[in-house]
């Protein structure tokens, strides 16, 4: 990516939201397909599990939904399939269909250029806050493991904290506003140009984008690049490795 195109999407950012610069302090990622190679097993479960529950749900389609809850998934696919929602037995059970089988595949790797990137965005003074619409109870185990000292309990958003999920803006709604709370923005000074977000999934694009943050897509997945930018997208990276190894120029831009 060239300095040209990040200046152009920058300013275009501003120009629409009407901010006279950006400021950058925290930057928020998503977990599932950022931070971890682990949308291959999430799409290949649900197919496998609709399946099983005699529906249809192609893997590709899976990346289309991912950052829903469990239930809306269910729920659009029953209405498409048998022209009526999942009752709530057949949604938990559905869903525990689904976990069981994801907690059986290999456990999915960390993103490679992942790590790197975030220690670097951690020295560069800005601040790693995690945004997922997962609720595995080790996720904060994983994360550590995974992501030494980069992550901060009070600064993540999780399954736990929200009702909506994306494509709702709710969860990087959240996840401001406990930046906000750690550092103690009492005066109410911090607005959206001072965060960004990291997303592979449109619906999750939708939500940051929705959220009024400068929205950052890393395609590490099989759908086309359209189906992140046509939701907004202010830029896009084909994987985590090669956001990392522009990571100087986007940060310069931000700051
Ligand atoms: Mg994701």
């Amino acid at each position: 990516m060239t300095e040209e195109q990040i200046q152009k999407a920058v300013r275009q950012y501003l120009d629409e939201k009407g901010y006279d610069r950006m400021n950058l302090q925290a930057a928020m990622f998503d977990m599932d397909g950022v931070l971890f190679d682990s949308m291959r097993n999430h799409a290949h479960c649900w197919h496998e599990t609709m399946a099983h529950f005699g529906m249809e749900l192609p893997e590709w389609e899976a990346y289309m939904h991912e950052g829903r809850t469990g239930a809306g998934t269910i729920n659009l696919v029953s209405l498409r399939d048998r022209g009526h929602e999942a009752t709530e037995e057949e949604v938990r059970a559905i869903y525990r269909y689904k976990s069981e089988l994801f907690n059986k595949c290999p456990k999915a790797e960390r993103m490679p250029g992942a790590y790197e990137l975030l220690v670097k965005v951690k020295e560069s003074g800005v601040v790693p806050v995690v945004v997922t619409g997962s609720g595995q109870v080790s996720l904060l185990d994983r994360l550590n493991r995974n992501f030494p000292d980069v992550f901060r309990k009070e600064l993540m958003v999780t399954a736990f904290d929200v009702k909506y999920g994306k494509p709702h803006p709710e969860p990087y709604l959240m996840g401001m506003d406990k930046y906000k709370k750690w550092v103690g923005d009492a005066n109410k000074k911090l607005t959206p140009n001072h965060f960004v977000v990291v997303e592979n999934a449109p619906l999750g694009v939708q939500a940051g984008v929705a959220a009024g943050v400068f929205t950052i897509a890393v395609n590490t997945g099989p759908l086309p690049d359209d189906a992140l930018l046509s939701q907004g997208a202010n830029l896009l990276f084909h994987s985590m490795q090669e956001f990392c190894d522009e990571r100087e120029k986007v940060i310069g831009y931000l700051r």
